[in-house]
């Protein structure tokens, strides 16, 4: 089975869409989340507690696996999928977000970018071409086309960066070997709409299995944020599917699924639940808090994950404070169920048309955190 996305249906009061992604290790329905496992893992979590939850793509990070194990070792193993033993859909990301993100540490140039690694300091560089053959070598169903993220406010600069994206854009899908890999261009141009526009016009032009929409949630605001996928909605070609990159929180499914996203991956769900913070219908709550010293219900009284149906808000605070290993695995669980979940209700609501009703009703219950994590 090769790369194939199907667009089942449309909200009629909102952008939202339903539909499948076939890969070659199996169906993504659409909209979807995607759970982050930087390091070919994600953090606490077996494949099969993924299973469980119902995972149905995990992300991995092209320029850790570079760094770190390598891609050649991956390779070795029979790529990502026998490495980490997760069967399912692997996307990877181009490394673009982590290599831009080294402030002082790289050197950018119309081939490529040449950086110190953030483990050892040694020196690396990454073309278009490079990246390919590093996300070939570890083999996910999905990959990414090199691009430069740019800061956000700077348009002088994003003008600049967004003619390298492009040229990038074509040289990595020149330099596409595998025919059993999706490869997606990336949409930049920060947060000025005529940039945004005229990316997604050229990625278009070169008629890619699918597309990212990169450099947001980087620290522009919400609104910026909406005003850029409502810029898009129109110019990006319907019959394939969109990916947010690097969002979000459970309200951003909401706001992003009504404005026409298909595709999500954030750290926020499984890093917080690591610090002992947890989503809940009501909004995030911290379980270190001195309230759940003796409380005997779970997280979420009508939650079906192992950890709700398993044990006390007393237990789960006591075994952070204690800094016990297994709390961090618990609240993971909690948080991965709390997104897939929801999403999968989003989904349905799409096709039941009931999608509008289920976002203001989840809205008007969520307190959402007003600074960014
Ligand atoms: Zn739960």
């Amino acid at each position: 089975m090769t790369f194939s996305f199907k667009l089942l249906t449309q909200d009629k009061n909102s952008h939202a869409r339903a539909g499948i992604i076939h890969t070659p290790h199996g169906d993504v329905p659409t909209p979807v989340f995607a759970p982050v496992g930087t390091q070919a893992t994600v953090k606490t979590l077996t494949p099969n507690d993924l299973q469980e939850l119902g995972a149905t793509l995990i992300l991995s990070n092209t320029y850790h696996l570079y760094l770190r194990p390598g891609a050649d070792l991956i390779a070795e193993f029979g790529g990502l999928h026998h490495f980490m033993q997760w069967p399912g859909p692997i996307l990877t990301d181009s490394g673009g977000f982590q290599v831009f993100s080294l402030e002082g540490l790289r050197k950018i140039d119309e081939d490529g970018v040449t950086f110190r690694s953030h483990i050892d300091g040694s020196e690396h560089r990454f073309t278009p071409e490079k990246v390919i053959a590093i996300q070939e070598k570890l083999g996910a169903d999905i990959i990414m086309a090199f691009d430069e993220c740019p800061p956000p406010h700077d348009y002088n600069y994003n003008v600049e960066a967004l003619r390298r994206t492009h040229r990038w854009a074509e040289r990595s899908k020149a330099a596409q070997t595998r025919s059993d890999q999706a490869l997606y261009g990336i949409v930049q141009g920060g947060i000025f709409a005529d940039l945004r526009a005229q990316s997604a016009e050229f990625l278009t032009s070169l008629d890619l299995p699918g597309y990212c929409i990169g450099g947001l949630s980087v620290g522009e605001t919400k609104a910026q944020m909406h005003e850029m996928l409502e810029v898009l909605h129109p110019i990006l070609p319907h019959h394939k599917p969109r990916y947010l990159m690097g969002v979000g929180s459970p309200e951003d499914l909401f706001e992003c699924v009504a404005r026409g996203v298909d595709q999500f991956d954030c750290v926020l769900p499984t890093r917080i639940a690591r610090n002992g913070a947890v989503f809940t219908k009501q909004g995030r709550v911290n379980l270190r808090n001195a309230r759940f010293a003796a409380d005997k219900n779970p997280i979420e009284l009508d939650c079906q994950c192992y950890t709700c149906r398993t044990f006390s808000l007393a237990y789960l605070r006591h075994l952070l404070i204690a800094e016990e290993i297994l709390a961090l695995r618990l609240t993971t669980l909690h948080n991965l169920h709390f997104m897939l979940d929801t999403m999968r209700r989003i989904r349905q609501s799409i096709f039941d048309g009931a999608f509008t009703n289920y976002k203001n009703d989840f809205l008007a219950a969520y307190r959402t955190v007003s600074s960014r994590q």
